[in-house]
């Protein structure tokens, strides 16, 4: 198969190219190097079976010319990141509607399979756990710059479903919660690596709020091997699918379970949230994914435990700074 990765040079997407490439395929990944990285892909140089165009997926002839060549899309370019999306609220809108519908009509002109990537940030302020996939959505106002990106996903999952619905597109939706792993990076908000470095660093550890809500950390690795099985599973298309981790931990947990595992002299501090992001920024208390769906679809299971997921991030930010 020949697999086209919008944002492929992303931490997920780079991980899911080595995955494909891995397995026989062949990957052109298209990548603005907004928040992707060359040296995610740089390993890659030199594979014939490789391919990395830099571009947006805002260029629509672009989009066209490589939907016609692949045989199916992994749609994950997007404007990632809470920190990136209260700074940028603009641009969080604009990459993630216009570039999602651009890569769904190119997706329906060639009829190719498509898998768009979406977020648990999709269920908002829901605090219910765990969450199935049809549970409501608990948004603040529009007017608050976090849910740009909620709203913003929401209108990708909203096309997906009516192409599939209406022009018979072979489209799927995976909502992702809190993946991580090696070539995250903590520049645009996310908690893990920012954690890990600043307990190398021995600084600081930025708890935000009151540390008491909590997540589910899923391994890249968990992530990158179900995609796969996701998109070429028909009874998937016009599905929207959790993916993530059911091992719940609060923030400030993390941090301690952190410190232990660096055995850094890193100390605790609490960050108000108003000084993080922005005035009156709303977080989201709990965050647990009901897995049922992918189980029953794929037999998804997780398979890499927090701590040895805390430690492989250690070791990688050890060797990359
Ligand atoms: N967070 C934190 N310190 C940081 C970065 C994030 O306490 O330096 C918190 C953040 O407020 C949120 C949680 O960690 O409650 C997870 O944040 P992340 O941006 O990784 O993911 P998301 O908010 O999308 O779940």
């Amino acid at each position: 198969m020949h697999y086209l990765i919008t944002g492929g040079a992303g931490f997920i997407g780079s991980h899911l190219s080595d995955k494909l490439l891995g397995e026989g395929h062949k990957v052109t990944v298209l990548d603005d190097l907004s928040t992707g990285k060359i040296e995610n892909v740089k390993h890659l140089e030199g594979n014939a079976a490789f391919q990395l165009v830099v571009g947006t997926i805002l260029d629509e002839s672009l989009v066209d010319k490589l939907a016609e060549r692949c045989d199916a899309i992994f749609h994950l370019a997007a404007a990632v990141g809470v920190e990136l999306i209260v700074n940028h609220p603009l641009e969080s809108l604009t990459t993630n509607i216009k570039g999602s519908e651009i890569v769904l009509e190119m997706a329906y002109r060639y009829h190719k399979k498509v898998l768009i990537t979406s977020t648990s940030e999709i269920y908002g302020k829901n605090t219910q756990g765990p969450l199935k996939e049809d549970q409501d959505r608990i948004l603040g106002s529009p007017l608050k710059s976090r849910w740009s990106y909620s709203t913003a996903k929401a209108v990708d999952e909203m096309l997906a479903y009516v192409y599939w619905k209406e022009k018979n597109v072979p489209a799927t939706i995976v909502r992702l919660f809190n993946t991580v792993g090696p070539r995250q990076s903590g520049a645009y908000g996310m908690v893990l690596p920012r954690f890990v470095k600043q307990a190398l660093e021995n600084k600081d550890i930025t708890v935000y709020g009151s540390g008491k809500q909590s997540r589910c950390f899923l391994h890249v690795k968990d992530v990158v091997s179900t995609l796969p099985k996701v998109i070429e599973n028909q009874k998937a298309y016009g599905q929207v699918f959790n993916i993530g981790s059911q091992e719940e931990i609060t923030i400030e947990g993390l941090a301690q379970k952190v410190i232990g595992i660096t055995g850094s002299r890193s100390k605790i501090v609490r960050i108000p949230y108003e000084k993080a992001y922005e005035e009156g920024f709303e977080d989201m208390e709990r965050r647990v994914p009901d897995t049922t769906k992918i189980r029953d679809l794929i037999g998804f299971k997780p398979t890499v435990d927090l701590k040895t997921i805390i430690e492989d991030v250690v070791r990688y930010t050890k060797g990359n700074s």
